[in-house]
């Protein structure tokens, strides 16, 4: 497997250029973080990834342009109304792949990446009788299922208590090193962030600030630049970088 190179234009909404044009390197397997303040850009550059902007954003791995069916995106917003189960609606994410009968062993693949996320109990349940966090959890499953080469999450860790907001990410890094999929997520929290992404990019003031590992992309002038806070730096119990947010004076 090899390195997947996009090349993205500027990115303009409204009258503004929300970043300038892009030309970024994913080794295979990696876990990328996406980060910075409201509307610098985040949402806007993974849906363009994702072709669902007006820009054509090139994609390309082993030398070959990246077919639109490897790329899958986990949306910001989603609300689900649907009553289909649980179980099915990550069956959906290899549509393609499902006959009249679903093979006996896609149900139990769907099924062990429910109980990765802590669902085998509602594999049965409607899609609109879960929780906000349920409901996201079993979207990570469902674009999981799929097998992209390339999975776009945004924000996908925002309706998740703190056991999830940990067993999603471990399950998606795992993914990722295990598959050779590509990982890019948004995420606000600066500490599971440094804790479970390769290497970050932070958006911020009209462009990309800071490209690389954790330690290096949240230094203290970029943190403060950007975000407009004063961070504390800790190291947790595995000496991975804690991030604590203060105000300014
Ligand atoms: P983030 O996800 O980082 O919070 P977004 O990518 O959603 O930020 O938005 C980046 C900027 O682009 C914001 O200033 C937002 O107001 C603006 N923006 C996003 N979509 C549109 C649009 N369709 N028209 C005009 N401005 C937009
Ligand atoms: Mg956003």
């Amino acid at each position: 497997m090899s390195v997947l190179s996009l090349t993205c234009p500027a990115l303009h909404r409204g009258p503004n250029q929300i970043l300038p044009a892009l030309a970024l390197d994913f080794a295979p397997g990696g876990m990328i973080g996406v980060t910075g303040p409201n509307g610098s850009g985040k949402s806007t550059l993974l849906r363009a990834i994702a072709g669902l902007g007006p820009e054509t954003v090139g994609l390309r791995q082993n030398g070959q342009p990246l077919a639109r069916e490897a790329v899958s995106l986990l949306p910001q917003n989603f609300t689900i109304r649907s009553s289909l189960s649980v179980l099915d609606c990550v069956l959906l994410g290899q549509r393609k792949r499902l006959g009249l009968r679903v093979p006996p062993a896609l149900i139990t693949e769907a099924r062990a990446l429910l109980d990765g996320l802590g669902l085998a109990d509602l594999a049965d349940r409607p899609m609109n009788r879960l929780s906000g966090g349920q409901q996201q959890r079993v979207l990570i499953a469902q674009r999981l299922f799929a097998k992209p080469r390339l999975l776009l999450l945004d924000e996908p860790t925002s309706a998740l208590d703190l056991h999830h907001q940990l067993a999603a990410l471990s399950l998606l890094q795992t993914h990722a090193r295990r598959s050779g999929t590509v990982v890019i997520a948004a995420l606000h929290d600066l500490t599971l962030a440094a804790r479970f992404c390769d290497r970050l990019l932070v958006l911020g003031d009209g462009r990309i600030c800071a490209d690389g590992p954790a330690e290096d992309a949240l230094a203290p002038a970029t943190v403060e630049a950007c975000w407009n806070i004063r961070p504390e730096y800790l190291k947790d119990r595995d000496n991975r970088l804690v991030v604590i947010p203060h105000l300014p004076a």
